[in-house]
Formats: C-alpha cells, structure tokens, sequence
C-alpha cells in the first residue's frame, strides 16, 4: 500500500478525534486535514485543521481534496453521507470511504430502512408507516406502547418512546406538527416497543465482505441509571459482554449478511462503516436503527484496544474491495476492555454554556492508558475552554471492564474540572452485571 498518504477526515466531534487519533498513529499516513476539526484535534501528530471548510460544504471539501491531492477521505457524521459527498467525490476520482447517498438512506430514512428489513425478514419492530398526524396517533394509541420515529435525520432525537395517550399526542405534535425535525417529520413510523439490552455492532464492509468491529454499548440518557431525556450519548464501553459469540454470530447470518447481499441485489451496494444499533430480546437480536458511519462515542473506547492499523481497511472500503489477506487475517484487538465517560456542560442536552475554563488536561495527558477525546473544547489566551454541549471523551484502557471503569472514574475523571462540569456516573455496570468475564463475540 501506498506510503506517505494525506487523509482527509470531515467532522469535528469526539468521534472525529478518536479517528484522527488512529489514521495518525498510521505508518502509511504522512499528514491529516481535519475539516472543520477542533483545537482539541488540532493537537494530534501529522494533523492540521481547516476551520472554515464546514462539513455540510461538499463542494468546498471535495475541492479542497483534489487541489491538495488527498488521497483517501473519511466522512464522520451521516449527514454528508445523506447528502452524496461518495457520489460527489467518486465522480471527480477521489477516494473516500462511505456508503453513496443512495445505500446512505439506510440512516437518512427510517421508512425505507424498515421497509427494507420487512422486504427481506431482517429481523426488527413490527411497524406502520404515516403521513398523517391523525392515523398515527390513533394507531399509535390503540397499540401502547409504541415508539414514534420522525423519518429523516433528527440528530439522534428523533425516536419518542410513548406508553400513553397523552406522550403519544405530545411526539407527534412535536415530530409532525411542529416540525422540530423539519421535514425529517414528514413521515412518521410507528413502531412495536422492544424490551431487552441495547447493543452497537459495526462492521467495515467492501459491499460483499463485513469485518466486525468489537461490540460496543452506548448510554443515551443523560442521567445514571439510564433516566432523563436522550442525548447524543453519555458513554461507551467495549467489548460488550451482552454479544456473545453465539449472538455475534446469529447478527453476522441474519442481520449483517442478508443486508449487504439485498442492497446488492438492489443495486445500491452498502460500502463504508455499517453501524447496527440492537436491542437484544428474549426472542434474538432485533435492528432499532441503521447508521451508515461510525457512532459517537462508540468509536472511543475502540480506539485503545485497536492494534491494528485502520488505514489498509480504510482504503478498502474505499475500492470497493478487501484483498484477500486482510479478509484472512481481520483486525487485532488488545485482550482487555476500555470505558469512556463524556463530560458535559451544564445545560446539556438543552443549550449548553460555554467558555469555562478547564482545568486538569495537562495531568490526564501524563496518564498510561487514559486517552482523552475532545468533542467540544477551544483554546483561548493559552487556556483550554469549553465549545459545546459534549465537551470531552475520558477513556480508560484496563485488563477487563472492572479495572478500565475504577481508572477512569477514579484516577482520570477527577483530575478534569470546570464550572457546570456533569457526567453519568455508571459507564459499563451493564456490563458488570452480566458477568464482564464472558468471552466475548470475536
Ligand atoms: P433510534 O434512533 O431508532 O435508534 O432510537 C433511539 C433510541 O430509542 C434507541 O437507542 C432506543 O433506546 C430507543 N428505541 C428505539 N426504538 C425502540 C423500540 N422499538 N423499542 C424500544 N426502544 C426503542
């Protein structure tokens, strides 16, 4: 493979940074451009960030990586990939690593996500779809408990648990009537309401070929003990003892397989990071949600425990094609399990405050197997200041979930500060109450 790479890496999230993190640590690589990034990213090896260069302007990005001859983009969040950034950038010939806008509607449409499942029996809720606020409520109420679900993009909110009438009629006013998804909520599903363990399963893919990432398992309350409303995510930890290898295996055959062979056969094959957000149920695993690109935070606590190089897989998915070799040997991973806990600032998930001063960075930095993400920070007159509702992501590295959770509760976490400063305080008890000692799905 080609030495001396220039990678492109559009986003400026937590996300955003654990994949600067590892695309830097890559031999292959000489320099990364990180569109628009962060100061925090700004810090990595090899990295420089751009600004100005917004990730919502495709064509300011994609000429920005021919006149700097980028050799391979990586686009993290979805909404470029909803958008046609692939299709944009592979029409001029520049590499990138993501599925085209017309695979990308498994995240942009949540009707034609399920309808897809329901065509092929890829195991989901059951569900109804609505254009009509009326009909939605009434199904919706004479069904209880349902989970409403605004069609399009909404940033991770737009799914309403209900179990009344009256949540019922407050989520469709909310996703149909007032449009606080915009036309997200034009359409609404309707959808059976799981009981059961959540879970995140990604997998890289070629379009014919998946290679599984270590399960992950998010916490979207803002609140311990999974209570409040929903955020982007509060925490991550990896390997998720919930997937086992059975289970990793019933995913990989009845829900991963048929997906990438029926989204062939509907001519719009799926390459790029495909993200399967489960919930396990006494009856199997069932698909919540697909996204078509690595989550955040569930990318963070991957990032210690990855030993091999991400590039060569990178730059796979961006041919359309994994050499054999890579197939046989897989990805490496570290024997031992990793935490991260956001930290947030007051106010989130509503409007955050900003510009606090934070304290304590430069202790975390000096930690072994602590690495710290940032998601929402800028430097001012020399100090690190907060920008942003999910500030930092702390990750702990330990030999099991146990030891990473006390390094990173009571070594790393403490040592950060800010006025406002909250974060959940039970990151992978899930995990400990399952038994974190069960081998785990790869
Ligand atoms: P989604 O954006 O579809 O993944 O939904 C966001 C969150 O809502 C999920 O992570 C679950 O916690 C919850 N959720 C979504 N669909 C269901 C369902 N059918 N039953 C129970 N909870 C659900």
């Amino acid at each position: 493979m080609k030495k001396g790479m220039k990678v492109l890496v559009i986003g400026s999230g937590g996300r955003e940074d654990a994949l600067v993190t590892l695309i830097s640590r890559s031999p292959l690589v000489s320099q990364v451009y990180c569109a628009p990034g962060n100061d925090g990213i700004s810090q990595r090896p090899k990295t420089h960030c751009l600004p100005k260069l917004k990730a919502d302007d495709l064509w300011g990005l994609r000429d920005f990586a021919k006149s700097s001859q980028i050799d391979l983009t990586v686009v993290g969040p979805e909404a470029p990939l909803v958008a046609g950034i692939v299709d944009g950038f592979a029409a001029v010939g520049l590499k990138i690593a993501g599925p085209s806008k017309a695979a990308a509607q498994l995240e942009g449409s949540k009707v034609f996500a399920k309808e897809f499942m329901e065509r092929y029996k890829i195991p989901t809720a059951d569900f109804m779809v609505f254009d009509d606020p009326d009909r939605a409520a009434r199904y919706a109420t004479a069904n209880l408990p349902r989970v409403v679900k605004a069609d399009g993009l909404a940033g991770g909110k737009g799914a309403i648990p209900c179990k009344t009438e009256e949540e019922v009629a407050i989520a469709i006013q909310r996703i149909m009537i007032n449009k606080e998804f915009k036309e997200s909520g034009d359409r609404v599903v309707v959808e059976e309401f799981l009981v059961g363990e959540e879970a995140t399963f990604m997998v890289l893919t070629d379009g014919w070929d998946a290679i599984p990432l270590l399960s992950t398992q998010d916490h979207k309350p803002i609140f311990d003990g999974d209570q409040g409303p929903n955020t982007g995510g509060m925490g991550a930890y990896a390997p998720a003892p919930v997937v086992t290898t059975a289970l990793t295996k019933v995913i990989m055959e009845t829900i991963v397989g048929p997906t990438l062979d029926r989204m062939r056969a509907e001519k719009i094959p799926y390459k790029g990071i495909l993200y399967i957000g489960l919930m396990i149920t006494r009856d199997g695993p069932r698909v919540l949600e697909f996204n078509v690109r690595f989550g955040d935070p569930e990318l963070q606590p991957l990032v210690p425990l990855l030993q091999s190089d991400i590039v060569p897989f990178l730059v796979g998915i961006a041919n359309g094609e994994f050499p054999e070799e890579m197939l046989e040997e897989g990805i490496k991973w570290d024997e031992g399990a990793a935490v991260c806990v956001v930290m947030a600032s007051h106010g989130y998930p509503g409007t955050p405050e900003i510009n606090k001063v934070i304290e304590g960075l430069d202790k975390v930095a000096e930690m072994e197997g602590v690495e710290v993400f940032h998601a929402g920070t800028k430097i001012e007159d020399g100090l690190w200041k907060t920008n942003g509702g999910r500030v930092l992501g702390v990750t702990a590295k330990g030999k099991d979930i146990p030891a990473a959770i006390d390094i990173v509760y009571q070594k790393a976490v403490p040592l950060i500060t800010w006025e406002g400063e909250h974060h959940r305080h039970d990151i992978g008890q899930k995990a400990l109450r399952r038994g974190f000692k069960t081998k785990m799905g790869l």
